[in-house]
């Protein structure tokens, strides 16, 4: 994927935002709980159709920001100082393949890395945590709202993540991080226009095929 050249490694946060750890029945985590997913996950939003699996039971949209590290990481330095660019994505998950995969104690990457699991936005210059704090995200679903949160309800904000991540897995220039989902996620049906807005703007758009 020639957009996404630059990405070198994708990282998740899951259960970051209480209303979504609650719905999931999930308790919010005492630290960051990250995983993360193949670059071969990226997809571009730019209008164009984005083929997912059909057959291994629900699809579902997790709607997220995604920042993106400008440098190699030193203690010390700041978000703000570490991060270059912002989108939005969606952390597309096989909701059952992911619940059974829990039951059975196993790895998360056939239900959060399969192929086109991670559609993003272009990425633009990112003005700043506090700045980004000020409107909200969210998303469209055939023109409706099904999504809508805001950094600032972030359990981990954005320092805790990138320091987080430093420190157990290693971070630097070309890493992306999906800082995870508000509440409202659900189910994809073949044909769903997905629209990702911040504030008023539409920063990304696809249709989803279940195949
Ligand atoms: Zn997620």
């Amino acid at each position: 994927m020639s957009a996404f050249s630059e990405i070198s490694n994708i990282y998740c946060v899951g259960r970051n935002y209480r209303l979504h750890a609650a719905e999931m029945g999930n308790a919010v985590p005492e630290q960051p709980m990250l995983f993360s997913k193949p670059t071969y996950a990226l997809a571009l939003m730019d209008g164009s159709e984005i083929a997912v699996p059909g057959n291994r039971g629900e699809v579902h949209f997790e709607a997220e920001v995604v920042i993106r590290i400008g440098r190699d990481y030193e203690p010390g330095m700041t978000a703000d100082e570490l991060i270059d660019g912002v989108a939005l994505g969606v952390d597309l998950t096989l909701r059952d393949v992911q619940s059974e995969l829990k039951k059975k104690g196993y790895p998360w990457l056939a239900a959060k890395g399969f192929r086109n699991s991670a559609p993003v936005s272009a990425f633009r210059p990112f003005p700043g945590v506090s700045s980004f704090g000020s409107e909200p995200f969210g998303l469209r679903i055939n023109g409706k709202e099904v999504q809508k949160g805001n950094i600032t309800e972030m359990i981990f904000d954005m320092q805790t993540i990138v320091d987080f991540c430093a420190e157990h897995y290693g971070i630097g220039r070309g890493d992306v991080l999906f800082t995870g989902t508000p509440a409202g996620v659900g189910a994809l049906a073949d044909g769903d226009r997905l629209q990702l807005v911040y504030g008023s703007e539409i920063w990304g758009e696809s249709v989803i095929r279940l195949r």
